[in-house]
């Protein structure tokens, strides 16, 4: 076994509501609603919206995996990407902020990045999303954190979360959703 891949990011910390703009937290806790939404509607608990830098949502977006056929592309972000690129260039893009529920996988961090988004703020951290999804083949997460990800382009992606704040209102999103094996050990 050789180890070759090394990457300098900052590492995961806590972030405060505070250090954010007031509007701001009001856009994380609509992130909340929009994972609620997502679940009514028989799509997994997550979702994220696009705001502009005065705090305009310009696009809200929750899972649509299972409405869309099991397509396996239809995680929020990755979705909400798709849509924003086809009305938004590239230029705009970078001075957008997504808000959402956790830090993105490494399929949206890169749909994030080809769509030359300009920031990312997210509620929670995957490894507490983990004790509720478990090994649950829907949702078996995906420890690479986005700040990795982006370590790897040529441009920066601005970062902030988690805000362990509103963590536990967001995991309510997840609670009896999720079924791990019973030999899964955390
Ligand atoms: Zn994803």
């Amino acid at each position: 076994m050789k180890t070759t891949f090394t990457r300098t990011y900052e590492e995961e910390k806590e972030y405060k509501l505070s250090d954010l703009k007031p509007y701001e937290v009001d856009l994380l806790k609509r992130v909340i609603e929009i994972c609620w939404e997502a679940r009514e509607k028989g799509n997994h608990p997550f979702g994220c919206l696009l705001a502009d830098e005065a705090g305009n949502i310009l696009m809200e977006q929750g899972n649509e995996e299972v409405t869309e056929g099991g397509d396996c592309t239809c995680h929020a972000e990755t979705a909400l990407m798709r849509k924003a690129t086809k009305k938004y260039t590239k230029e705009e893009m970078a001075h957008f902020t997504m808000y959402n529920c956790g830090d993105p996988c490494a399929m949206c961090a890169g749909a994030i990045y080809w769509g030359n988004l300009g920031r990312v703020v997210y509620i929670g951290r995957e490894s507490e999303l983990k004790k509720y999804t478990g090994d649950d083949l829907r949702n078996p997460t995906l420890d690479l954190p986005s700040r990795v990800v982006f370590a790897s382009g040529q441009k920066k992606v601005e970062v902030l979360g988690p805000f362990l704040e509103l963590e536990p209102e967001l995991m309510k999103c997840h609670e009896n959703y999720w079924h791990p094996s019973e030999n899964f050990k955390g």
